[in-house]
Order: structure tokens, then C-alpha cells, then sequence
């Protein structure tokens, strides 16, 4: 059903493979709020997190999801590891193989860098995000955010807004939204829009009311400033005032329209505090929830092959 070793990116999953894990992490979700324990399917096996970037919610995520199947969890931490003494990501996958975990969980700063860990261990590997290049799991959490909240996940039109070009949120969106045919349009200043992205069959805008016509979900990104060398915009007010998600721009959207952010979110530079915390339209707790529900799935499905390796 879930024919992969790891779990790198959404690139090359199968729709049904989507549908597959979508399903399971929605029996999860459920249990979660009926307050039933899940069984320990990860009983006796390891799991190391691995974070070379700092992390809030995906890290504490993955730490639940494997604790609440039974895993034993490990969580390093990487800023205080040998890494600091010069040791290559190659050196630490190696050492960590020697430790035999079942499965590996790692954000990266730079693009490729899980792929190339992956290669070189034998367990599992689900990649927490590395550079601008993947985050599948934010991608699998949206999209069960979006099929509750919505009862599908074909045919909508989901509007991606702000910095597009620094964020592998968006990248995994666009992958995992377009496979489940759905219409995608990118809004935000052409310098943070690439327009490659209309190679995938995305609509670009940046022209924000014109976006947000007629659409189903609006997407918010933070502004990854981390990721940025140059001056991308004039200053953070005048962004908020062009492109930042407020009452009024929503009202161009579908009146029944859902609003979502991957967090952590500067309120009043990309999304109005206010906006975001209104439960009648935000989302944005539902997405931190079904982040659990789907880091377990995901981590059970690896599991499945990993144990028999
Ligand atoms: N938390 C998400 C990520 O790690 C989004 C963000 O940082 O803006 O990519």
C-alpha cells in the first residue's frame, strides 16, 4: 500500500499512496479526540530525531507521534553534537547507524542533505524538512486539514500566498495539490514567486484580491528571512499592506473559505493576528493537530517496511 523505504518528499508518491496515509492518520485523529490510546505498533523499535534547525511543532510532533505508539524516542541535540566540532553529516549518519535505530527523523538546512543521509543508512528516513526543497509532512497534514474541513480533496482552488521561493512548505503543497488535482495559484511580489512554478500547472499572480478570487483555501507562508540574501521587499510594513492576509482581503476568497498557516507565523507581516485567531475561518490549530495524527501514520507505515529489512 506504502511502497517506500523513506519518506523524503511527496515527489514520486502515488495518489493512492497519498489517499493510504491520508486515511490512516484520520483513524488516528479520531482516536485522538474520542481520547481512545492508540495500540504500541512501534513498540521496540528506536527512533532518532535528528534537528539541524530549530523546530517548535515538527519536532514536538514527531516526538509525540512515536511515543504515542510505543517507540522509544530519541531526540539530539544537534547544535550542541559533534557537528559543532567539525563532523560531517556523513560521519553522524554513520555513527548513528552503528546505534541500529528503525527509523531517523531529520530537518536540514539545506536542500538534499536528508536524501543524501538516507542514502548512506540503513533504517528509515523521514525528512522534517530540508531547505527550500521538501516537507512532506506539513503537505500530508495540510491536506487531511483540508479534506475535514472541506470532505475532499480534489477539484478546489487553493491560493499559496507570500514567499514562495524560500519555502519547501510550498513546494510539498504544490506537489501533494497538484497530484490530487486541484487548482493551485501562487500570489505574491515577483520576487518571491519564481514563475518555474507554472511548469507544475500553477496560476501566479501578485496581485493579492485578484488571487484570492473564488477560492476555496488560502495558504499563508511566513517570510523566511533566514533564507533570504537580498532585499525581496521594501519592509515588512508595506508587505503587510500589499500581500498580508487581513478581514478585508479575505473577502475576495469563497465566503466559506479556510485560512491556514504552517506556523511559526508573523502576525502582522503575512496574516493579521486578529484573522488568525478567529476560529469561524483560521485553521491553524487543526493543522497542528492533524500533524500528530499524520507523523504517526507516516511513522508506522515506514515501520511496516523497516522492521522487515
Ligand atoms: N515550519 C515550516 C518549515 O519548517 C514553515 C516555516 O518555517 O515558515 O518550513
Amino acid at each position: 500500500m506504502f511502497n517506500h523505504r523513506h519518506l523524503l518528499g511527496i515527489e514520486g508518491l502515488k495518489p493512492a499512496e497519498i489517499t493510504a496515509l491520508l486515511d490512516r492518520a484520520e483513524a488516528y485523529a479520531d482516536r485522538a479526540r474520542s481520547g481512545t490510546a492508540p495500540s504500541p505498533v512501534l513498540a521496540g523499535l528506536t527512533q532518532i530525531n535528528m534537528f539541524f534547525e530549530t523546530s517548535t511543532r515538527t519536532q514536538a510532533s514527531f516526538e509525540l507521534a512515536g511515543q504515542r505508539l510505543g517507540a522509544s524516542v530519541m531526540s539530539m541535540a544537534m547544535q550542541a553534537s559533534s557537528i559543532r566540532k567539525g563532523e560531517t553529516l556523513i560521519d553522524t549518519a554513520m555513527t548513528l547507524n552503528a546505534m541500529a535505530p528503525h527509523l531517523i527523523v531529520v530537518r536540514h538546512p539545506h536542500s538534499g542533505a536528508v536524501n543524501l543521509l538516507a542514502s548512506k543508512v540503513d533504517c528509515a528516513v523521514l525528512n522534517a524538512g530540508d531547505g527550500r526543497h521538501e516537507h512532506p509532512t506539513q503537505a500530508l497534514l495540510d491536506a487531511l486539514t483540508i479534506r475535514r474541513r472541506k470532505g475532499r480533496l480534489h477539484r478546489l482552488t487553493v491560493a499559496i500566498c507570500g514567499d514562495i521561493a524560500h519555502s519547501r512548505v510550498a513546494r510539498s503543497n504544490i506537489l501533494l495539490l497538484g497530484a490530487m488535482e486541484n487548482r493551485v495559484r501562487l500570489i505574491g511580489p515577483p520576487t518571491l514567486v519564481p514563475r518555474a512554478f507554472a511548469a507544475l500547472g500553477c496560476e501566479i499572480t501578485d496581485d493579492m484580491q485578484r488571487g484570492l478570487e473564488g477560492v476555496d483555501v488560502v495558504m499563508m507562508l511566513r517570510l523566511q528571512r533566514e533564507r533570504m540574501d537580498g532585499g525581496f521587499i521594501p519592509s515588512a510594513r508595506e508587505y503587510f499592506y500589499r500581500y498580508g492576509l487581513d478581514a478585508e482581503k479575505l473577502r475576495a476568497a469563497n465566503p466559506d473559505a479556510i485560512v491556514m498557516h504552517p506556523g511559526p507565523m508573523n502576525r502582522g507581516v503575512e496574516i493579521d493576528g486578529t484573522l488568525a485567531d478567529d476560529i469561524n475561518v483560521s485553521v491553524i490549530r487543526e493543522q497542528v493537530e492533524m500533524g500528530v495524527a499524520v507523523r504517526m501514520a507516516a511513522l508506522e507505515m515506514l515501520a511496516a517496511g523497516a522492521t522487515a529489512l
